[in-house]
């Protein structure tokens, strides 16, 4: 008998989530209402915010974008962001009518280098946007520094780090804006999600509206039994709200996300302990006065000591019944980028080294002792070269 395919970030979907899916849909209103407003004034409670700083989107995608948009930055003004993200941060900054520059990673956080954004500052640039990479908090005092210094808006991509602090305070509530993702693979899932939070409740307002149509007033205020309401649209905006489908499974995640965080830590922790005598690179040790959100555990493969490239590393996971990850290669990589910006991914050394070097190991809070026994006993395996 062979175990079963262990899938990279499965969801941990449980009762919960499943019986108020159905009470929704038994309820008749599967669009932005109720739960919405439930899941968006849970998700501010987590952080410390009121419900008026908080607006539920569609994506973490949707809510870059919008907050790029409401962030008010004249057309063509540059945002330093980091080369080691997901495509979505630098497609949003470019549907925003922005430019996006990259700011290269210190090679040990991993995170953006304070002074590679110091280095990439020009006439022309407008916004920093970070991402606390696999849920390791940037250093928001330096950054929030430069911003000061310079006059820039700060927007933080937080679709790895619901959980992450930084000196006691939340990743996302230092930023005008921070974006929060519920995709499948992320620490709180809603299926496809995310959301937009803000320091200012007028800006999030402005989000709000960006993010229905530009309508001046949502559905549920429309349609409720408080009588007809005319709408009006204010400006051009776009159909990026989140349904009451989706945060009926939100609520629920969020009702335990300090659970899974807890799970993710010992997985963490037994990965760490396992592979302490491995030739493998591991992540570095969590800050003092920072917790790290345990999205993402990323090994670096040297194929000299490991002897097996990344890659190889890869296909024996996969070969042995298990996913795994590249987080990422370096937004340089990508032909389309490169080709548009002339970019070449050696003018980012350390993001281009991570992404063609490392795998993410599955990190998920479904995986049982056994699963993790597994993983490790696979990793082991390959090193040892019985690939
Ligand atoms: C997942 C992810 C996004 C996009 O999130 P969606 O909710 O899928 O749009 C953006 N940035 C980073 C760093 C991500 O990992």
């Amino acid at each position: 008998m062979t175990a079963p395919y262990i899938v990279f970030a499965a969801p941990d979907i449980q009762d919960a989530e499943i019986a108020e899916v159905e009470a929704c849909l038994r309820s008749g209103w599967l669009g932005t209402g109720p739960r919405v407003a439930r899941f968006e004034s849970d998700f501010g409670a987590w952080l410390g915010l009121p419900p008026s700083q908080v607006a539920g989107v569609n994506s973490c995608t949707a809510a870059l974008h919008v907050s790029l948009i409401a962030a008010g930055l004249e057309p063509g003004s540059e945002v330093i962001t980091t080369p080691l993200t997901f495509c979505a941060t630098v497609n949003a900054i470019l549907h925003a009518g922005l430019v996006p520059v990259l700011a290269d990673v210190d090679p040990v956080t991993q995170n953006i280098d304070p002074d590679a954004i110091e280095a990439a500052i020009t006439p022309r640039t407008r916004a920093i946007l970070p991402v606390h990479f696999a849920g390791r908090p940037c250093d928001m005092d330096r950054i929030m520094a430069i911003a000061a210094k310079h006059e820039l808006v700060v927007i933080e991509d937080c679709a790895h780090a619901i959980e992450t602090l930084w000196k006691g305070r939340h990743a996302g509530t230092f930023g005008q804006f921070g974006c929060f993702s519920f995709y499948v693979t992320k620490n709180v899932v809603t299926g496809e999600g995310g959301m937009i939070v803000g320091r200012d409740a007028e800006a999030i307002a402005r989000a709000r509206v960006l993010a229905l149509h530009g309508m001046s007033k949502d559905a549920w205020h429309r349609f409720g039994d408080s009588g007809f309401k005319h709408y009006q649209v204010v400006e051009c905006g776009f159909k990026y709200n989140m349904m009451d489908m989706q945060a009926a499974i939100g609520i629920h995640q969020l009702a335990r996300v300090e659970t899974a965080w807890r799970r993710r830590e010992a997985i963490w922790s037994t990965y760490i302990d396992a592979f302490a005598d491995s030739p493998l690179g591991l992540p570095a040790d969590v800050e003092p006065q920072t917790r790290h959100a345990y999205h993402l555990f990323t090994i670096d493969i040297d194929p000299v000591r490991a002897g097996i490239s990344r890659d190889d590393f890869l296909q024996a996971m996969h070969v042995r019944g298990i996913g795994t990850g590249v987080h990422y290669l370096s937004v340089a990589e990508h032909p389309y980028y490169r080709e548009r910006f002339r970019w070449d991914p050696a003018q980012w050394p350390h993001a281009q080294r991570i992404g063609r070097g490392t795998m993410s190991l599955p990190l998920s809070p479904k995986l049982s002792d056994d699963d993790v026994e597994r993983v490790v006993a696979a990793v082991r395996a390959v090193l040892n070269g019985n690939a």
